[in-house]
Protein backbone atom coordinates (compact mmCIF):
# COMPACT_ATOMS: atom_id res chain seq x y z
CA UNK A 1 0.00 0.00 0.00
CA UNK A 2 1.53 2.99 -1.07
CA UNK A 3 2.32 5.77 1.83
CA UNK A 4 -0.91 7.97 2.71
CA UNK A 5 -0.65 11.62 1.97
CA UNK A 6 -3.24 14.11 3.14
CA UNK A 7 -4.56 17.03 1.47
CA UNK A 8 -2.71 19.24 4.60
CA UNK A 9 -1.41 18.87 7.95
CA UNK A 10 -1.01 20.73 10.80
CA UNK A 11 1.79 22.81 11.96
CA UNK A 12 2.65 22.22 15.51
CA UNK A 13 5.16 23.54 17.62
CA UNK A 14 7.72 21.31 19.97
CA UNK A 15 5.55 19.27 22.34
CA UNK A 16 7.78 20.59 25.46
CA UNK A 17 7.68 24.07 24.45
CA UNK A 18 4.15 24.19 24.38
CA UNK A 19 3.76 22.47 27.45
CA UNK A 20 6.54 24.64 29.11
CA UNK A 21 3.78 27.82 27.47
CA UNK A 22 0.78 26.43 29.16
CA UNK A 23 2.55 25.46 32.46
CA UNK A 24 1.58 29.06 34.46
CA UNK A 25 -2.22 28.05 33.50
CA UNK A 26 -2.18 25.49 36.40
CA UNK A 27 -1.10 28.30 38.70
CA UNK A 28 -3.25 31.08 37.17
CA UNK A 29 -6.53 28.73 36.21
CA UNK A 30 -7.27 31.70 34.11
CA UNK A 31 -8.52 30.13 31.31
CA UNK A 32 -10.26 32.43 28.84
CA UNK A 33 -12.07 35.95 28.59
CA UNK A 34 -8.92 38.08 27.58
CA UNK A 35 -6.35 36.25 29.77
CA UNK A 36 -2.13 36.81 29.62
CA UNK A 37 -1.40 35.07 26.21
CA UNK A 38 -4.57 36.00 24.41
CA UNK A 39 -3.18 39.84 25.05
CA UNK A 40 0.23 38.24 24.23
CA UNK A 41 -0.80 36.87 20.54
CA UNK A 42 -2.63 40.42 20.14
CA UNK A 43 0.61 41.99 20.84
CA UNK A 44 2.49 39.93 18.52
CA UNK A 45 0.15 39.89 15.78
CA UNK A 46 0.10 43.35 15.35
CA UNK A 47 3.89 43.97 15.17
CA UNK A 48 3.85 40.49 13.05
CA UNK A 49 0.79 42.28 10.82
CA UNK A 50 1.73 45.53 11.19
CA UNK A 51 -1.85 46.50 11.81
CA UNK A 52 -2.68 48.75 14.93
CA UNK A 53 -6.71 47.21 15.27
CA UNK A 54 -6.00 43.70 16.11
CA UNK A 55 -9.25 41.35 17.79
CA UNK A 56 -8.67 38.12 18.47
CA UNK A 57 -11.58 35.10 17.58
CA UNK A 58 -12.19 31.57 18.61
CA UNK A 59 -12.66 30.95 15.36
CA UNK A 60 -12.62 32.85 11.62
CA UNK A 61 -16.02 32.18 10.62
CA UNK A 62 -17.81 33.89 13.64
CA UNK A 63 -14.69 36.82 13.30
CA UNK A 64 -16.80 37.54 10.10
CA UNK A 65 -19.62 37.03 11.58
CA UNK A 66 -19.12 40.16 13.76
CA UNK A 67 -17.47 42.12 11.14
CA UNK A 68 -20.33 42.41 8.96
CA UNK A 69 -21.89 43.12 12.66
CA UNK A 70 -20.00 45.83 13.70
CA UNK A 71 -19.87 47.41 10.45
CA UNK A 72 -23.86 47.76 10.96
CA UNK A 73 -24.30 46.91 6.81
CA UNK A 74 -27.87 46.47 5.61
CA UNK A 75 -29.56 45.36 1.99
CA UNK A 76 -27.34 43.65 -0.23
CA UNK A 77 -23.33 42.69 -0.11
CA UNK A 78 -21.80 41.89 -3.38
CA UNK A 79 -19.85 38.82 -3.07
CA UNK A 80 -18.02 36.01 -4.45
CA UNK A 81 -19.23 31.97 -4.62
CA UNK A 82 -15.74 30.81 -5.40
CA UNK A 83 -15.00 30.53 -1.50
CA UNK A 84 -15.37 28.25 1.15
CA UNK A 85 -19.06 28.29 2.44
CA UNK A 86 -18.42 30.57 5.45
CA UNK A 87 -18.05 33.46 3.33
CA UNK A 88 -21.50 33.40 2.00
CA UNK A 89 -22.97 32.06 5.24
CA UNK A 90 -21.16 35.01 7.49
CA UNK A 91 -23.29 37.40 5.27
CA UNK A 92 -27.08 35.21 5.26
CA UNK A 93 -26.76 34.63 8.78
CA UNK A 94 -26.10 38.41 9.71
CA UNK A 95 -29.93 38.54 7.25
CA UNK A 96 -27.96 40.40 4.43
CA UNK A 97 -28.35 39.39 0.89
CA UNK A 98 -25.30 37.87 -0.92
CA UNK A 99 -24.84 39.10 -4.49
CA UNK A 100 -22.89 37.07 -6.20
CA UNK A 101 -20.03 38.84 -8.81
CA UNK A 102 -18.19 36.01 -11.05
CA UNK A 103 -14.19 35.66 -10.75
CA UNK A 104 -11.25 35.57 -12.79
CA UNK A 105 -8.30 33.57 -13.87
CA UNK A 106 -6.66 34.11 -10.85
CA UNK A 107 -10.01 32.79 -9.26
CA UNK A 108 -10.23 36.50 -7.06
CA UNK A 109 -13.57 38.57 -8.09
CA UNK A 110 -13.95 40.38 -10.91
CA UNK A 111 -13.44 43.92 -9.97
CA UNK A 112 -14.81 45.03 -13.46
CA UNK A 113 -18.12 43.22 -12.89
CA UNK A 114 -18.70 44.77 -9.85
CA UNK A 115 -20.09 48.46 -10.30
CA UNK A 116 -23.04 46.86 -12.54
CA UNK A 117 -24.15 44.72 -9.89
CA UNK A 118 -24.53 47.88 -7.06
CA UNK A 119 -27.75 48.85 -6.93
CA UNK A 120 -29.62 51.47 -4.20
CA UNK A 121 -28.97 48.07 -1.15
CA UNK A 122 -25.78 47.68 -1.69
CA UNK A 123 -23.86 48.32 1.20
CA UNK A 124 -20.68 46.55 1.17
CA UNK A 125 -17.93 44.55 -0.95
CA UNK A 126 -17.07 41.09 0.75
CA UNK A 127 -14.39 39.77 -1.61
CA UNK A 128 -11.70 36.98 -0.96
CA UNK A 129 -7.91 36.23 -1.60
CA UNK A 130 -8.31 33.51 -2.59
CA UNK A 131 -5.57 30.65 -2.34
CA UNK A 132 -3.57 34.03 -0.83
CA UNK A 133 -4.15 35.21 -4.08
CA UNK A 134 -4.58 39.05 -3.48
CA UNK A 135 -7.73 41.00 -5.18
CA UNK A 136 -7.43 43.97 -7.25
CA UNK A 137 -7.63 46.05 -4.48
CA UNK A 138 -7.30 49.42 -5.83
CA UNK A 139 -10.17 48.85 -8.07
CA UNK A 140 -11.81 47.62 -5.57
CA UNK A 141 -11.18 50.45 -2.97
CA UNK A 142 -11.91 53.19 -5.82
CA UNK A 143 -15.40 51.45 -6.24
CA UNK A 144 -16.01 51.39 -3.00
CA UNK A 145 -15.15 55.16 -2.49
CA UNK A 146 -17.61 56.39 -5.55
CA UNK A 147 -20.22 54.28 -4.29
CA UNK A 148 -19.89 55.24 -0.38
CA UNK A 149 -19.52 51.34 0.19
CA UNK A 150 -17.80 49.20 3.28
CA UNK A 151 -14.77 46.48 2.11
CA UNK A 152 -14.47 43.72 4.06
CA UNK A 153 -11.67 41.22 3.03
CA UNK A 154 -11.45 37.38 3.79
CA UNK A 155 -8.14 37.16 4.35
CA UNK A 156 -8.50 33.76 5.51
CA UNK A 157 -5.86 32.32 3.21
CA UNK A 158 -3.87 35.17 2.93
CA UNK A 159 -1.56 35.21 6.57
CA UNK A 160 1.77 36.55 6.45
CA UNK A 161 1.09 37.85 2.92
CA UNK A 162 2.18 41.37 1.49
CA UNK A 163 0.65 43.64 -1.36
CA UNK A 164 2.56 46.76 -2.41
CA UNK A 165 5.23 46.42 0.49
CA UNK A 166 2.66 47.04 3.20
CA UNK A 167 1.18 44.25 4.98
CA UNK A 168 -2.19 43.06 3.77
CA UNK A 169 -3.65 43.26 7.18
CA UNK A 170 -4.06 47.17 6.46
CA UNK A 171 -6.63 46.76 3.27
CA UNK A 172 -10.13 47.47 3.47
CA UNK A 173 -12.02 48.02 6.22
CA UNK A 174 -11.72 44.85 7.92
CA UNK A 175 -9.36 41.83 6.97
CA UNK A 176 -10.46 38.20 8.47
CA UNK A 177 -7.69 36.07 8.95
CA UNK A 178 -8.62 32.27 9.49
CA UNK A 179 -6.13 31.01 12.48
CA UNK A 180 -8.12 26.81 11.87
CA UNK A 181 -5.67 23.93 11.85
CA UNK A 182 -5.48 23.79 7.97
CA UNK A 183 -4.16 27.11 7.46
CA UNK A 184 -0.52 28.93 7.34
CA UNK A 185 -0.42 29.52 10.40
CA UNK A 186 -2.77 27.97 13.60
CA UNK A 187 -4.62 28.64 17.17
CA UNK A 188 -5.90 24.99 16.87
CA UNK A 189 -9.63 26.73 15.81
CA UNK A 190 -9.23 30.10 16.06
CA UNK A 191 -9.09 33.74 13.63
CA UNK A 192 -8.90 37.78 14.05
CA UNK A 193 -10.39 40.87 12.54
CA UNK A 194 -7.97 43.69 11.73
CA UNK A 195 -9.58 46.76 10.91
CA UNK A 196 -8.69 50.18 10.12
CA UNK A 197 -11.74 52.47 12.32
CA UNK A 198 -10.04 52.64 16.13
CA UNK A 199 -13.69 53.93 16.73
CA UNK A 200 -14.50 49.98 16.37
CA UNK A 201 -12.82 48.64 18.77
CA UNK A 202 -15.09 48.11 21.82
CA UNK A 203 -17.83 47.63 19.85
CA UNK A 204 -16.53 44.59 18.28
CA UNK A 205 -15.26 43.38 21.68
CA UNK A 206 -18.33 43.67 22.84
CA UNK A 207 -19.89 41.69 20.41
CA UNK A 208 -17.83 38.60 20.65
CA UNK A 209 -18.50 38.33 24.15
CA UNK A 210 -22.63 38.30 24.29
CA UNK A 211 -22.61 42.33 23.81
CA UNK A 212 -21.90 42.80 27.33
CA UNK A 213 -20.48 46.43 28.00
CA UNK A 214 -20.01 46.45 31.44
CA UNK A 215 -23.20 45.00 32.95
CA UNK A 216 -25.18 46.29 30.10
CA UNK A 217 -25.50 44.24 26.97
CA UNK A 218 -25.59 46.73 24.20
CA UNK A 219 -25.30 44.54 21.24
CA UNK A 220 -27.28 41.11 20.29
CA UNK A 221 -23.80 39.32 20.72
CA UNK A 222 -22.18 36.22 20.58
CA UNK A 223 -19.75 33.99 22.44
CA UNK A 224 -16.77 33.64 19.92
CA UNK A 225 -13.79 34.38 22.54
CA UNK A 226 -10.05 32.73 21.91
CA UNK A 227 -9.18 30.74 25.21
CA UNK A 228 -5.74 30.76 26.60
CA UNK A 229 -4.67 27.28 24.91
CA UNK A 230 -5.57 28.24 21.76
CA UNK A 231 -3.68 31.56 22.08
CA UNK A 232 -0.12 30.00 23.30
CA UNK A 233 -0.92 27.42 20.56
CA UNK A 234 -0.52 30.89 18.50
CA UNK A 235 2.29 32.33 20.57
CA UNK A 236 4.18 29.15 19.93
CA UNK A 237 3.49 28.73 15.84
CA UNK A 238 3.47 32.16 15.15
CA UNK A 239 7.43 31.92 16.35
CA UNK A 240 8.36 29.14 13.66
CA UNK A 241 6.08 30.86 10.75
CA UNK A 242 8.99 32.13 8.41
CA UNK A 243 10.53 28.84 8.55
CA UNK A 244 7.41 26.85 7.87
CA UNK A 245 6.44 29.31 5.07
CA UNK A 246 10.01 28.94 3.56
CA UNK A 247 9.24 25.11 3.51
CA UNK A 248 5.65 25.50 1.94
CA UNK A 249 7.82 27.67 -0.87
CA UNK A 250 10.17 24.58 -1.37
CA UNK A 251 7.13 22.30 -1.37
CA UNK A 252 5.58 24.54 -4.04
CA UNK A 253 8.76 24.93 -6.46
CA UNK A 254 9.05 21.51 -6.95
CA UNK A 255 5.59 21.03 -7.77
CA UNK A 256 6.19 23.68 -10.15
CA UNK A 257 8.80 22.29 -11.59
CA UNK A 258 7.03 19.06 -12.39
CA UNK A 259 4.23 20.69 -13.74
CA UNK A 260 4.78 23.67 -15.43
CA UNK A 261 4.92 22.08 -18.91
CA UNK A 262 2.36 19.88 -18.86
CA UNK A 263 -0.42 20.48 -21.69
CA UNK A 264 -3.87 21.13 -20.04
CA UNK A 265 -2.85 21.92 -16.55
CA UNK A 266 -2.70 24.77 -15.17
CA UNK A 267 -0.99 26.18 -11.71
CA UNK A 268 -1.75 29.01 -9.78
CA UNK A 269 1.39 31.37 -11.55
CA UNK A 270 -0.22 34.66 -9.45
CA UNK A 271 1.24 32.50 -5.64
CA UNK A 272 4.95 33.51 -6.42
CA UNK A 273 3.95 37.23 -6.32
CA UNK A 274 2.66 36.84 -2.81
CA UNK A 275 4.41 34.08 -0.91
CA UNK A 276 2.49 32.54 1.74
CA UNK A 277 1.66 29.32 -0.60
CA UNK A 278 -1.38 28.13 1.72
CA UNK A 279 -2.53 25.99 -1.03
CA UNK A 280 -1.38 24.44 -3.91
CA UNK A 281 -4.54 24.60 -6.56
CA UNK A 282 -4.30 23.12 -10.15
CA UNK A 283 -7.17 23.23 -12.95
CA UNK A 284 -7.13 20.51 -15.01
CA UNK A 285 -8.57 21.17 -18.99
CA UNK A 286 -10.44 18.46 -19.94
CA UNK A 287 -10.48 18.90 -23.25
CA UNK A 288 -6.53 19.28 -23.66
CA UNK A 289 -5.18 16.95 -20.70
CA UNK A 290 -7.66 14.34 -21.82
CA UNK A 291 -8.92 13.74 -17.75
CA UNK A 292 -10.97 15.71 -15.91
CA UNK A 293 -10.34 17.10 -12.42
CA UNK A 294 -12.65 14.09 -10.53
CA UNK A 295 -10.63 11.48 -12.86
CA UNK A 296 -7.42 12.81 -11.29
CA UNK A 297 -8.55 12.96 -7.71
CA UNK A 298 -10.13 9.35 -7.89
CA UNK A 299 -6.76 8.20 -9.69
CA UNK A 300 -4.72 9.82 -6.93
CA UNK A 301 -6.95 8.35 -4.03
CA UNK A 302 -5.90 4.54 -5.67
CA UNK A 303 -2.46 5.89 -4.86
CA UNK A 304 -3.42 6.31 -1.27
CA UNK A 305 -3.10 10.78 -2.14
CA UNK A 306 -5.98 12.40 -0.76
CA UNK A 307 -6.28 16.20 -2.81
CA UNK A 308 -9.14 18.22 -2.42
CA UNK A 309 -11.88 19.64 -4.28
CA UNK A 310 -11.39 23.15 -2.66
CA UNK A 311 -13.84 24.96 -3.86
CA UNK A 312 -16.45 23.33 -5.17
CA UNK A 313 -19.42 23.73 -5.64
CA UNK A 314 -19.37 27.17 -5.73
CA UNK A 315 -21.57 28.24 -2.55
CA UNK A 316 -24.54 29.86 -5.09
CA UNK A 317 -24.73 26.16 -5.83
CA UNK A 318 -25.20 24.67 -2.36
CA UNK A 319 -28.84 23.45 -1.62
CA UNK A 320 -28.98 26.10 1.09
CA UNK A 321 -28.14 29.19 -1.38
CA UNK A 322 -29.52 27.67 -4.42
CA UNK A 323 -31.88 29.77 -6.11
CA UNK A 324 -32.38 32.25 -3.39
CA UNK A 325 -29.96 34.59 -4.07
CA UNK A 326 -28.69 36.00 -7.86
CA UNK A 327 -26.04 35.60 -9.07
CA UNK A 328 -24.74 34.75 -12.90
CA UNK A 329 -21.36 33.30 -11.98
CA UNK A 330 -20.47 31.18 -15.26
CA UNK A 331 -16.23 31.47 -14.67
CA UNK A 332 -16.55 30.36 -10.89
CA UNK A 333 -18.66 27.66 -11.70
CA UNK A 334 -16.50 26.36 -14.58
CA UNK A 335 -13.51 26.84 -12.07
CA UNK A 336 -15.06 24.80 -9.05
CA UNK A 337 -15.48 21.97 -11.59
CA UNK A 338 -11.69 21.70 -12.82
CA UNK A 339 -9.88 22.88 -9.76
CA UNK A 340 -8.16 20.19 -7.13
CA UNK A 341 -5.83 21.18 -4.42
CA UNK A 342 -2.82 19.05 -4.34
CA UNK A 343 -1.78 18.25 -1.24
CA UNK A 344 0.48 21.07 0.75
CA UNK A 345 1.94 21.32 4.10
CA UNK A 346 5.20 22.73 5.40
CA UNK A 347 6.57 19.08 6.20
CA UNK A 348 5.36 17.39 3.20
CA UNK A 349 8.21 15.34 1.89
CA UNK A 350 9.90 16.77 -1.60
CA UNK A 351 9.77 13.07 -2.81
CA UNK A 352 6.03 12.79 -2.09
CA UNK A 353 5.33 15.67 -4.22
CA UNK A 354 7.32 14.37 -6.79
CA UNK A 355 5.44 11.04 -6.55
CA UNK A 356 2.40 12.98 -6.45
CA UNK A 357 3.28 14.66 -9.97
CA UNK A 358 4.07 11.33 -11.28
CA UNK A 359 0.85 9.86 -11.00
CA UNK A 360 -0.59 12.70 -12.61
CA UNK A 361 1.67 12.46 -15.71
CA UNK A 362 1.29 8.79 -16.00
CA UNK A 363 -2.73 8.99 -15.85
C1 LIG B 1 -11.00 28.67 6.64
C2 LIG B 1 -11.87 29.71 5.98
C3 LIG B 1 -12.83 30.47 6.67
C4 LIG B 1 -13.29 30.17 8.07
O1 LIG B 1 -12.35 30.01 8.98
P1 LIG B 1 -12.52 29.12 10.30
O2 LIG B 1 -11.41 29.62 11.12
O3 LIG B 1 -12.40 27.70 9.91
O4 LIG B 1 -13.85 29.43 10.91
C5 LIG B 1 -13.47 31.48 6.01
N1 LIG B 1 -13.24 31.74 4.72
C6 LIG B 1 -12.36 31.03 4.00
C7 LIG B 1 -12.14 31.38 2.57
C8 LIG B 1 -11.66 29.96 4.60
O5 LIG B 1 -10.82 29.23 3.86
Amino acid sequence: MDKQVLVTQSSMPNFEKYCEKIKPLWESKWLTNAGIFHNELVEKLKSYMKADNVDLFVNGHLALVVALQALALSGEIITTPFTFVSTTTAIVSNGLTPVFCDIKEDFTIDESKIESLITDKTSAILAVHVYGNVCNIEKIDAIAKKHNLKVIYDAAHAFGECYNGKSIANYGDISMFSFHATKVFNTIEGGCLVFKDKSLTEKIKAIRNFGLVGEDVAFVGTNAKMNEFQAAMGICNLENIETEIEKRRLVSTEYDKNLCDIDGIKINVAQDKYNNYAYYPVCFDESVFGFNRDEVAIKLAEHNIFARKYFYPCTNEMSAYKGKFEGNTPIASKKAKDILCLPMYADLKLEDVARICNIIKKI
